[in-house]
């Protein structure tokens, strides 16, 4: 496998805390992973550290054949190679959802703001939210809210999508439309990495599976062999809690 994304031995540690404890993970491109572990396993410091929204201690992160952990590079560009959709409060509150969408193309790609409002709404279209562009992000339900979330994580064309926990702090019915849209971007192609407690979404969708636990990838496996027979007592341990 030739990773597009590829963290080598990720060292991480709040205070004296190590929250990250020499993970090493690869994602392939098109290729769909679910990392799951219990709260506080480090999934989010993971995809947070992966994306450079959290420096590392040490270990090194390959991004295509760039060395994305070097200190010399210009992180703002680097983050601008990843879409990241967060748990909750991923939109400005006090822009609409179109601006939402358009602000990285304008600012960051410099797009003409004509251009990027045209493809913004076309994506916005392809996800039945064309009618809420000009709103605000309040006027919107939850799932809504992380469809356009989605959205604007995609529409700069990002190498690789990290999402973390996007339907956790959702009411249940509103899960599967964002779960679905997931599942439509895994179907087009997309690279993803999601932390998730979706199971059944894992078992269905990804291709792989990545099992966190203290900090450390315990197993990992295609997701019939990771659910269906895990081969590590803690795996089974966390896994038992979803039946
Ligand atoms: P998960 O996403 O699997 O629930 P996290 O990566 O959020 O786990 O957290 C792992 C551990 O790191 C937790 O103990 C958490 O309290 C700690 N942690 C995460 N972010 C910070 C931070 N910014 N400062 C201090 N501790 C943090
Ligand atoms: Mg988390």
């Amino acid at each position: 496998m030739t990773a597009l994304l590829r963290a080598e031995d990720l060292w991480k540690s709040f205070d004296d805390r190590a929250v990250l404890q020499g993970v090493s993970v690869e994602l392939a491109a098109h290729e769909v992973v679910a990392v799951i572990g219990a709260s506080g396993s480090g999934k989010s410091t993971l995809l947070r550290c992966l994306s450079l929204l959290e420096p590392i201690d040490d270990g090194r992160i390959l991004l295509g054949d760039d060395d994305i952990s070097d200190p010399r590079v210009d992180a703002n560009r680097v983050r601008s190679r990843f879409g990241v959709v967060f748990q909750s409060y991923n939109l400005f509150p006090h822009m609409s959802v179109l601006d939402n969408v358009t602000l990285a193309s304008r600012v960051v790609r410099k797009e003409a703001k004509k251009d990027a409002e045209a493809r913004a709404l076309l994506l916005l279209d392809r996800v039945g939210l064309a009618d809420k562009a000009r709103e605000h992000p309040d006027r919107l339900s939850g799932g809504q809210q992380q469809r356009a979330a989605i959205v604007r994580a995609i529409a700069t064309d990002p190498e690789v999508l990290l999402l973390d926990e996007i339907t956790s702090a959702l009411d249940p019915e509103l899960v599967g439309e964002v779960l679905e849209l997931v599942r439509q971007l895994a179907e087009d192609g997309a690279t993803i990495l999601m932390a998730t407690h979706e199971m059944a979404f894992a078992r269905d969708v990804a291709h792989r599976v990545v099992f966190l636990d203290g900090g450390r990838i315990v197993e990992q496996g295609p997701p019939a062999e990771l659910f269906g027979a895990p081969r590590e007592a803690r795996t089974r341990e966390f896994l038992a809690r979803f039946t």
